[in-house]
């Protein structure tokens, strides 16, 4: 088996300094777990529904109890038999969709069977999340993650349920209702918002501060350079690198901000860390899917690609399978291989450790594959270079508060 090794330079690896070694690969960060496949809401910008790729029509609505029992048993298996701890997430669709009985089910089996240092979250929508689901994710340990636009007005343009009705004010109800909850400030992981770049970044950061989540994240929309993401009028354009510069200067100014996964993860790699997220920097990243029906599959990201981009040529399934022998075979190698930017712009790019080419799904062009570098490749060469100014001018001895006044006289 082959394992990818790079090499970390101040300026970023070159092709040089990107190796192969013979080490088996062992290492899963993420099993994400398709409860539902089907979702309360149709956000206009959704991956899954809304991006050409009609998979999830096939699917089952909702896993059954012989798949339940395999990922009880065999994720719990793999965070034991391998060396590192790993983070099982409850996705969809809308993961609530399965129903109280099937999430209690799950939350405590895995609870039961995963080494003690595995993590156990959901990502949702959060207008299903009542008190009986707080109290199930509560005596679990189950980190909730919401996903949450901004203002009523960002959020309730794109987060739509399947009347054209806006959702903002059932998702805020709901985060009122979790912190409300004795354990409500354990359990509340962050918000996870997707930028609209006609938005104002600063009323979108204020609006999200209101709801008291101690963290955000912002994901960029899906899309590739044979489908542009909405919003961005072409790959040069930086609609987005603008949205995130002027979010870094408001943050940067706040007194009490609380934590940008993103931007945090771009400070740490400039000042030679390493990145927590996946689409920034070298860091290696294993991330399986498990599907409604059992399969395991690709990230599922790269349905944006192509139709079935996330799906495995043999179609192996968690049921009678063996996922930790799955994950060393040469289908599997060849896409955690996708991670390593193969474009030689990326390879010779002063930034590639930072910006680590971006994510696979937002690489992908008819011509080249995912020989490219991410369609927002100027938008992260912006953000970045706008992390560097600001760090350089507070190692002269300025602080942020400085900077600031200096950019505004300017
Ligand atoms: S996507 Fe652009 S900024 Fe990122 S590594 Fe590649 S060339 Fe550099």
């Amino acid at each position: 088996m082959t394992r990818l090794e790079l090499r970390r330079t101040t300026t970023g690896p070159t092709t040089s300094t990107i190796a192969r070694t013979g080490t088996a690969l062992q290492k899963v960060d993420t099993v994400l777990v398709k409860t539902a496949s089907r979702c309360n809401l149709n956000c206009t910008y959704c991956y899954v529904y809304n991006l050409g790729d009609d998979g999830w029509k096939s699917q089952p609505r909702r896993m059954s109890s012989e798949v339940l029992q395999a990922v009880i048993d065999q994720v719990g298996e793999l965070s034991h038999r391998q060396d590192q701890a790993l983070s099982v997430v409850l996705h969809g669709g809308e993961p609530l969709l399965l129903g109280f009985e099937g999430i209690e089910r799950l939350v405590e089996g895995l609870k039961a069977s995963l080494r003690e240092d595995a993590g156990l979250h959901i990502q949702t929508n959060a207008v299903l999340l009542s008190n009986k689901f707080i109290d199930l994710f509560a005596s679990n340990d189950v980190g909730i993650s919401i996903s949450l636009d901004g203002t009523a007005d960002i959020h309730d343009r794109n987060r739509v349920d399947r009347q054209g009705r806006g959702s903002y004010d059932r998702v805020t109800a709901a985060i009122t209702r979790l912190l409300a909850h004795p354990s409500g400030n354990r359990l509340l992981t962050g918000l996870l918002a997707v930028v609209d770049p006609s938005s104002d970044p600063v009323e979108v950061y204020e609006s999200l501060k209101t709801t008291g989540a101690p963290s955000f994240d912002f994901l960029y929309r899906d899309g590739n350079y044979a489908h542009l993401p909405f919003g961005k009028a072409q790959p040069e354009s930086i609609e987005f690198g603008t949205w995130m510069v002027r979010l870094l200067e408001h943050y940067l100014a706040d007194p009490s901000p609380p934590r940008i996964r993103v931007i945090d993860d771009i400070i740490r790699l400039i000042l030679g860390g390493s990145g927590q997220k996946e689409g920034v920097g070298l860091n290696e990243f294993g991330i399986v899917v498990i599907d409604t029906d059992g399969k395991i599959t690709r990230n599922d990201t790269l349905k944006g690609a192509y139709s079935g981009g996330d799906r495995f040529v043999s179609e192996p399934s968690i049921v009678g399978g063996r996922l930790r022998e799955y994950l060393n075979s040469a289908e599997f190698v060849e896409y955690f291989n996708l991670q390593i930017p193969t474009s030689p712009i990326c390879q010779t790019c002063p930034e590639l450790g930072v910006c680590g080419g971006g994510m696979p799904a937002h690489r992908w062009s008819e011509e080249h594959g995912y020989a490219n570098p991410t369609v927002f490749c100027a938008d992260q060469k912006l953000l970045i270079s706008a992390a560097r100014s600001r760090l350089s001018a507070a190692m002269n001895g300025m602080s942020f508060y400085e900077v600031l006044d200096r950019q505004v006289s300017a």
